[in-house]
């Protein structure tokens, strides 16, 4: 595996909100096709640390790569200059984010919302975003419900809906913040599905925030856990989810187990 291809390295993220400093200097490596579990109690950065891989939060310090390029920022000489907004909007549609609430548009049914990024960012035609839209409503399991509103979808649908939309700008990683933490539990399920299947395609590199250790052990190459804006203990599923060796990560999982 050549870095050139690496989808995301970053190293010695930082960030603080005000005194509260809530990543404290984080290294973060994900291969082509891997994925990568984070668990960690409430408030220990795994949020921030997602919205800083992508720019949608600037690090305070350290850097992160897209595919071999800095996100966010462009050194020139020895300054850092923030990168136009054109261009980090252009290295944010590579990267899916799929969020624990789904905030689809309301006023658009699921073709609408799946057809809206595609059409705006991308410029597809009305057709191939449309066509679009299909064949990602089908791989989510819901082509009956293409003209749909939101609103009479399930929370579980409007996830998969939610998780079809991120799809459709062709992203090369996808980002998952706790994507079945609002869901009522009958519902985790289908879309931790949608995400294994994702997965099994091998072609996607994701992230996974989640406290799902089913999931976390059956599809992730690797988990990490993190606690107070650190890395605690990475490794395979099974050394840090059966057999891991810092106390803290015991006492989470013992918590949530
Ligand atoms: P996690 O996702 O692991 O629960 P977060 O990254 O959401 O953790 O939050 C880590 C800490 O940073 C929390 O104490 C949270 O209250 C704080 N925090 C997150 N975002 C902001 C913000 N925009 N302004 C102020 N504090 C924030
Ligand atoms: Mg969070």
């Amino acid at each position: 595996m050549t870095n050139l291809v690496q989808p995301i390295r970053a190293r010695g993220i930082r960030k603080s909100y005000g005194s509260l400093e809530v990543l404290k200097g984080v290294d973060l490596d994900l291969a082509k096709g891997e994925v990568l579990c984070i668990l960690g109690p409430s408030g220990s950065g795994k949020s921030t640390l997602l919205r800083c891989l992508n720019h949608l939060e600037r690090p305070d310090g350290g850097m992160v790569e897209f595919e071999g390029c800095p996100v966010g920022y462009r050194l020139k000489g020895d300054r850092f200059h923030e990168l136009p907004e054109r261009e980090i909007q252009k290295q944010r549609k590579s990267m899916g984010m799929v969020f624990q609430r789904f905030n689809l548009f309301p006023h658009l049914t699921a073709r609408e919302n799946i057809m809206e990024a595609p059409r705006r960012v991308l410029k597809v035609s009305q057709a191939e975003a449309s066509a679009r839209a299909e064949r990602l409503m089908a791989q989510v399991g819901l082509a009956d419900k293409l003209d749909v509103y939101p609103g009479a979808l399930s929370g579980g649908q409007q996830q998969r809906v939610a998780i079809a939309r991120a799809l459709a700008m062709d992203p090369s990683v996808m980002l998952f913040d706790e994507p079945t933490s609002a869901l009522d539990p009958e519902l985790v399920g289908e879309v931790l599905d949608v995400m294994r299947m994702l997965a099994d395609s091998h072609a996607m590199s994701m992230i996974v925030v989640t406290h799902e250790i089913g999931f976390a052990r059956s599809v992730a190459d690797r988990v990490i856990f993190m606690d107070g804006g650190v890395i605690v203990e990475e490794g395979p599923p099974d050394e840090i989810l059966v057999h891991p060796q810092h106390e803290r990560t015991q006492a989470f999982l013992r918590r949530i187990l």
